[in-house]
């Protein structure tokens, strides 16, 4: 399917690895021009170079911290004029309800909820100007379905995703859609790092943690970044333009639900 965005640019914050990593590409891969960002520049130019070689598209990378305001300053300037915006930083790091305290909440709240509105405000207008735009914001299955030990994740995303709701209908008439990707478990560091959360906390392998964690997902299995971008990709498409202020879950069944 021709998505239809040749020649678009698209903005995808903390896309060096993981899900930002299968969006960057999955944008490339469509003919989309980049602007990719992490705070680490290694693994952000190496990851650069692939998707220069592999779709010849441009590839402009910024290093700096999405969650800061310096770094938002500068992921913005180089990103002026974007048709494409992808929200998206690391996730909070687990614990139990009573362990944290206010700061901890801010870190959360300017990682997962106003780091993305800021960028929002910045770029949308613009496209709403344009006539056309897509936001994608990478929130999680634990905004349809808490998770325990992700109270900090439950509670920022939860805030996102109130604003989504009603920013997306103010914006939708000026050809600007926004909408939400709710990742359940998939094979990224970050799946590497609550696995080892569990096996250090049960004193179970890691091996072991992963096929706990399988079982209670109907697919039987994590899912990729790819299968993850190319959904990311489709919601940036001409073809999902009637697609306002949705919350797509991907998580393999994981959240037994009928809505
Ligand atoms: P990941 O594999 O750990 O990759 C995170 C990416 O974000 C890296 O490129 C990292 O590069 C960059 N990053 C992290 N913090 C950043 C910051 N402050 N500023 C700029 N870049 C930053 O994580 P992932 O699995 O792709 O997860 C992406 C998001 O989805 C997270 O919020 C996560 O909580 C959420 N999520 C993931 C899963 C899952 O199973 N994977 C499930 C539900 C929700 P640097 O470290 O170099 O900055």
């Amino acid at each position: 399917m021709d998505l239809g965005l040749a020649g678009k640019r698209a903005l995808v914050c903390a896309s060096s690895k993981g899900l930002g990593l299968g969006c960057a590409e999955a944008l490339a891969e469509a003919g989309v021009d980049l602007i990719m960002n992490a705070r680490g520049e290694q693994a952000l130019e190496a990851s650069a170079v692939a998707i220069r070689d592999a779709y010849g598209v441009k590839v402009v990378t910024v290093a700096a911290d999405i969650t800061s305001a310096d770094g938002q300053a500068a992921v913005i300037a180089a990103a002026e004029g974007v048709d494409i915006l992808v929200n998206n930083a690391g996730g909070p790091p687990p614990g139990l309800w009573s362990d944290w305290d206010r700061d901890d909440f801010i870190a959360a709240l300017d990682a997962n909820m106003l780091a993305p509105i800021a960028l929002i405000k910045a770029l949308v207008p613009a496209m709403m100007d344009r006539g056309w735009g897509r936001v994608v914001n990478i929130t999680s299955q634990s905004v349809k379905a808490p998770i325990p030990v992700l109270g900090l994740s439950n509670s920022a995303r939860a805030g996102l995703t109130g604003y989504v709701a009603g920013t997306s209908r103010q914006v939708a008439g000026s050809g600007v859609t926004i909408n939400n990707l709710l990742p359940g478990i998939h094979a990224t560091d970050r799946a590497v790092s609550l696995d080892s959360g569990v096996s250090a906390a049960q004193g179970i392998s890691m091996e072991e943690a992963k096929a706990q964690r399988c079982a209670t997902i109907p697919a039987g299995r994590y899912g990729t970044r790819q299968e993850f971008g190319a959904t990311c990709a489709f919601l940036c498409s001409q073809h999902a333009g009637f697609i306002v202020g949705q919350n797509i879950l991907l998580d393999g069944g994981a959240v037994n639900a009928t809505l």
